[in-house]
């Protein structure tokens, strides 16, 4: 395999880091095109020095003295760029084979956007693209999946199930969900859930925002968002099933009965490596599955009562037009104010429901449109009292 070049769009998060891991690990086969982060430059100042990239961008204008100061000239090859507009530039004019969206929330949209535009192929853990713009995204995607390939380990999970079997009916999607921290908390203990007790995820280590999200399980309704776009299935052949040992990532049934399942132990390694060189794999050092020690799999419903963003999510893909967008951008708002105790746990499906009966465009699907819509969402969600 010839190397990739890759342009890691927020390297200095928790996909950005295990991604440069995974490149560090294999240096012939990956090369570094460009990095981004928003603030942190401390750590990209460190990335850049180690991967010397040809660009790398600080989101955040009033950083980049900041940052250039803790380079204190380690990679003089490197340009550095400063602004969002920036990430939105590179993604479409760089020079690289893949770009890994690993931004979180609505910053992932646009460059999204710009670079399946521009026909650049894109490793997406940014699902929050999907869910705003999948609509606007299908006229840019090539022949199905070929130039958007998913890393979240749901979809990759899907994606690894369906190779060989092109033409045959799919019966069902099965999406499978840990439940979070929460699957068997006492429903009236929910309005006392605090930030700390929230952000601890029982399987998986992640950035602040998705494991809000998976507490939520508002994860699982933008992933149901992100399969509906990328597999092309109606809404009832796609389902999410709890399943709280996580060693499934998913499951695809047949129209022959049959079922099959991606399994491994929690490790985003193992689809983010997948994504950079499907259809080929790579080895990895993550641990093997040891069938002498594993003792159950468990499987449950989902309660809507217990997660009710799970339903917002679904009733608003079913809605279609701006609806997921409103959503998206609500669900992050109101994340943000849970994280900073402006609101209970319980108050994060209100503010959702609010921004979907009161924020309606009334307008064609555009890029432009998007964002106006996520915008006025974000005023709408950010003064709503609970
Ligand atoms: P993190 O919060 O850990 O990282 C986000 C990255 O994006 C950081 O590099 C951050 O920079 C940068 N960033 C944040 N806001 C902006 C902005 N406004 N403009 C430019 N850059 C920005 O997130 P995760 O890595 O957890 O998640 C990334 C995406 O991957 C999300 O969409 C998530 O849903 C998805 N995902 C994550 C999984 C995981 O295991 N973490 C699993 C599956 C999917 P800085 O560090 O400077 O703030
Ligand atoms: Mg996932």
């Amino acid at each position: 395999m010839s190397s990739i070049n890759v342009l890691l769009l927020g390297s200095t998060g928790s996909i950005g880091t295990q991604t440069l891991d995974i490149i560090r690990a294999n240096p012939d086969k990956f090369r570094v095109s460009g990095l981004t982060a928003n603030s942190n430059c401390t750590l990209l100042a460190e990335q850049i020095a180690e991967f010397r990239p040809p660009v790398a961008v600080i989101a955040s204008e009033d950083k980049r003295a900041e940052l250039i100061e803790k380079l204190a000239g380690r990679s003089p090859q490197t340009q550095i760029l400063s602004g969002y507009d920036s990430v939105v530039d590179i993604s479409r004019e760089l020079s690289y084979d893949v770009l890994l969206n690993a931004l979180v929330g609505f910053s992932g949209f646009r460059p999204t956007t710009e670079a399946l535009k521009a026909g650049r192929k894109v490793a997406l853990a940014n699902k929050e693209s999907l869910v705003v713009g999948g609509e606007l995204l299908q006229k840019y995607t090539k022949d199905g999946i070929s130039n958007l390939i998913p890393v979240d380990s749901e979809h990759s999970a899907i994606l690894q199930c369906l190779i060989g079997e092109e033409g045959n009916a799919i019966e069902k999607l099965l999406i499978t969900a840990s439940g979070g921290p929460f699957r068997t908390l006492p429903l009236d203990q929910m309005a006392g859930i605090t930030p700390e007790r929230a952000l601890k995820h029982p399987n998986w280590s992640m950035g602040a925002k998705i494991t809000i999200d998976s507490a939520t399980m508002m994860n699982k309704g933008l992933e149901i968002i992100e399969a509906y776009w990328l597999y092309h299935l109606p809404l009832h052949k796609i389902q999410a099933v709890i399943h709280p040992q996580s060693i499934i990532h998913s499951m695809v049934t047949f129209e022959d009965g049959s079922t099959k399942a991606q399994m491994g132990y929690p490790d985003m390694k193992v689809p983010i490596q997948y994504a950079l060189t499907w259809p080929a794999r790579i080895p990895l050092e993550t641990p093997r599955m040891d069938f002498s020690t594993l003792r159950e799999l468990t499987f449950e419903e989902v309660d809507f009562a217990r997660y009710p963003c799970l339903k917002l999510a679904l009733e608003a893909i079913d809605s279609g037009g701006f609806a997921p967008a409103v959503l998206n951008a609500a669900n992050e708002i109101a994340v943000h104010r849970f994280l900073n105790r402006e609101i209970p746990y319980i108050g994060i499906p209100k503010i959702v429901s609010e921004a979907l009966l009161s924020v309606q465009p009334d307008s064609d699907i555009t890029m432009e449109a998007l964002v106006a819509a996520d915008e006025e969402t974000r005023a709408f969600a950010a003064q709503l009292s609970i």
